[in-house]
């Protein structure tokens, strides 16, 4: 299979186009790296070669790297010659005494923007789908291909540190600001501009990012302990690759011998490939791309959904519409008063703007965007809207009117999806007259932030419907993971028995800071009482009340929240709940919620116990969701609680943390907290099956 054109224009220049038959993308395999080593000897074989230009004939993306695929199955010495192919054949084209020009357009990462940092020069085109960047480090590997030798050289050490410790991959312009790439060009003008470089010659780099043995004691003594010291708080040493990273980049700076830095991104990768941090990050990656393509119903047509309307213009209505219409996608904005409606509106002024501000997009896309929404405080036809999502308050009564209506007043071959966080979307889709069309889509809050989107099927849900609903998140480009309607679908199912549990800790006695550092500790990227804070005490506790209808067994709401919200505690949306919140400070504990305690009998509790409760709490309901195929698979449950809570992303999620535990022992401990802790911890039916079976949730 040929993955690369080789072609000579302008009579003396080399194009190489990357065009992987049969893809939307074009990586670097064993294979590709073999074919691009023999264009390149070809090349240098080739006296009237004036200069080369590498480009993509893909439409979003020009590299996206090494095959992951092949990354994660590969043995200890199969690896080690996959790295070192890449490094040869990217320190062949460094060694070309031509001009070597990167013309970049669409995604342009890891291997990818290796290759780039290899050649002399780099344009990119300023388009949505350009990004570049070595985003290795989340993988829980660093850049091997020369990477992490090459970007400290081109742009100096503290952004190289921030671009490969952060895995960040910006669009053009924040790349070219960086000095990842020299030049912007738009894609129709893109092989010229290339053209244009090697026929007056690549200009000279400015020295000084180049000197960098002159900055060595700097690094060594200031910039190293500061950023290890950054890391650890932050990942509290869970995530070896970023410690490894740190080093092999700030040694590359520190000598100009570019083959002993090669050798330490080798050994480095090497090392890091046999983590289960990496085998976990490299899992869960392998998991986005899944959500991406999932399929419901193969055999269904889906006609694509291009005009929407949200129904309700609050804390999440105004978010969704911000984000769709950002997406290109005309949305009507529906609440019941002009009031709401204007506050709906001014939000998404402040996200737009907030946009900006980041450089997600310019002004005038903004403006568009904002154009895109038409906000409506009275009744409005939507037979021609294609979906309506409700995001109307969370309360059963209200929900089954507004679909009654809705059912009349939309579209035959509308559908309609509710937001609901844990209604049972058959209860509100009995309302209307044509339930097939009703289906759960559950964003989550901050939506600009949390990719993930539960697509909830409930019985009566067409197959049309769902598979619409399906393609709609993946075209908004967010991750769909498919539930069944169980309430609280699949993460707050899992989530609030642990918040709940968090509060119950802190009722007992246990302080805050014991309870939040616990799972700080184990890797969560928010304590559970700060997130309580975060969502709203009030919302927490309707969320754990309904589930606690449904599961009165073993979920309740902790009085402590009940007590809170009567004092007006209510979190970071009014700067009191667990912690105080101060504009510009971070939150402190908040001594006046410890009225509400019921009991010191946690106190002394170590943080390790707390944990430990906690996690086996999201543990034994994860199985649940499995026993009762609120999901099919395990894979489900992990990507979705790594994507919707941000679950320990390197322990891979809570059922393959259950596997590397030992389903034996996790019952066990299950079954010892039910005697001594409570009922509610008692381990599950299909736990403890497992336990006697000696089963795993994985195979591998
Ligand atoms: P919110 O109270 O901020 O907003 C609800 C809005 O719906 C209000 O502006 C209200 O005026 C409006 N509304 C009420 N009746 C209406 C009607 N008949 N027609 C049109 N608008 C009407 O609530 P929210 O936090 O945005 O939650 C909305 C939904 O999203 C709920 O079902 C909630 O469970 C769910 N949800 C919330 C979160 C969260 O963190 N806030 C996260 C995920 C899902």
């Amino acid at each position: 299979m040929q993955t690369i054109r080789r072609e000579i224009i302008d009579e003396n220049i080399c194009v190489l186009t990357f065009d992987r038959p049969n893809s939307a993308a074009n990586i670097f395999d064993r294979a590709t790296l073999n074919e691009l080593d023999e264009h390149l000897d070809a090349v240098a074989a080739d006296a009237k070669i004036a200069g080369v230009i590498l480009i993509s004939a893909k439409p979003a993306i020009f590299i996206a790297g090494a095959d992951l695929h092949a990354l994660g199955k590969l043995g200890e010495g199969d690896l080690r010659h996959f790295i070192e192919l890449g490094q040869n054949v990217f320190n062949k084209i460094a060694a070309l005494k031509i001009p070597t020009i990167a013309a970049i357009h669409g995604a342009c990462v890891g291997g990818g923007y290796e290759i780039c940092l290899a050649c002399d020069y780099r344009i990119a085109t300023p388009d949505r789908a350009t990004k570049i960047g070595l985003p290795e480090t989340k993988l829980g590997i660093l850049p091997a291909w020369g990477g992490s030798t090459r970007l400290p050289r081109l742009i100096g050490v503290p952004r190289a540190l921030d671009v490969i410790l952060g895995g960040k991959t910006p669009p053009a312009k924040q790349a070219l600001r960086l000095g990842m790439i020299d030049e912007i060009a738009p894609r129709e003008h893109l092989l010229r501009a290339a053209r244009r470089v090697i026929a007056r010659g690549v200009p000279r780099r400015k020295k000084g990012a180049l000197q960098l043995p002159l900055v060595n004691a700097a690094i060594g003594s200031v910039i190293v302990p500061a950023v290890r010291k950054k890391l650890m708080r932050k990942t509290r040493g869970h995530y070896p690759a970023l410690f490894k990273a740190l080093e092999v980049v700030t040694a590359a700076a520190s000598s100009w011998n570019e083959n002993d830095s090669f050798a330490r991104e080798r050994d480095a990768i090497l090392e890091l490939a046999k983590t289960d941090a990496c085998k976990n990050l490299l899992r869960v990656f392998m998991l986005q791309e899944r959500a991406r393509k999932l399929v419901f119903a193969p055999d269904v047509s889906a006609p694509p959904i291009t005009r929407v309307a949200v129904i309700g213009a609050g804390v999440m209505g105004a978010a969704i519409a911000q984000w769709l219409s950002a997406r290109g996608l005309r949305v009507i904005l529906r609440d019941i008063d002009a009031e709401r409606v204007a506050a709906g509106m001014a939000r998404i002024a402040q996200l737009y703007d907030a946009g900006v501000k980041r450089r997600l997009f310019d002004k005038r896309e903004a403006r568009d965007g904002l154009d895109r929404i038409s906000p409506a405080a009275m009744e409005v036809p939507l037979d021609n809207v294609d979906l309506v999502i409700e995001a109307a308050v969370e309360k059963m009564d209200l929900k089954k009117k507004i679909f009654a209506h809705l059912d009349e007043l939309a579209g035959r071959n509308t559908i309609i999806a509710t937001n609901t966080s844990a209604l049972s979307v058959s209860e509100i889709a009995a309302a209307t007259k044509n339930p097939g069309r009703v289906v759960g889509i559950h964003f989550f809050n901050p939506v600009h932030q949390m990719q993930l989107v539960e697509v909830g099927i409930a019985r009566e849900t067409s197959k049309e419907a769902a598979q619409r609903a399906l393609r709609f998140v993946q075209k908004i480009e967010k991750l769909p993971v498919i539930v069944r309607d169980h309430p609280g679908f699949l993460v707050n199912r899992i989530l609030l028995p642990y918040l709940a549990e968090a509060g119950r800790f802190f009722e007992m006695g246990a302080s805050v800071a014991d309870v939040d550092e616990a799972m700080l500790d184990f890797g969560m990227p928010m304590g559970p009482l700060r997130l309580i804070d975060e969502v709203g005490v009030d919302i927490a506790a309707d969320v754990a009340a309904t589930l606690a209808a449904k599961f009165p067994e073993r979920m309740t709401v902790p009085n402590v929240l009940h007590g809170m919200i009567a004092a007006g505690m209510l979190g970071r949306k009014n700067g009191r709940g667990f912690y105080l919140h101060r504009k510009g400070a971070e939150p402190v504990p908040n001594r006046d919620a410890e009225q509400f305690r019921e009991s010191d009998s946690a106190a002394h509790v170590d943080r390790a116990e707390l944990q430990r409760r906690m996690v086996l709490l999201m543990v034994n309901e994860a199985a649940r969701c499995i026993e009762e195929r609120v999901v099919d698979e395990a894979a489900d449950v992990d990507f979705g609680m790594i994507m919707g809570t941000g679950f320990a992303p390197f322990r891979g999620g809570p059922l393959r943390f259950a596997d590397a535990s030992g389903i034996t022992r996790i019952c066990a401990e299950l079954a010892h907290l039910a005697e001594v802790a409570g009922p509610h911890y008692a381990p599950c039916e299909l736990l403890a099956q497992m336990a006697e079976s000696g089963k795993t949730f994985y195979e591998n």
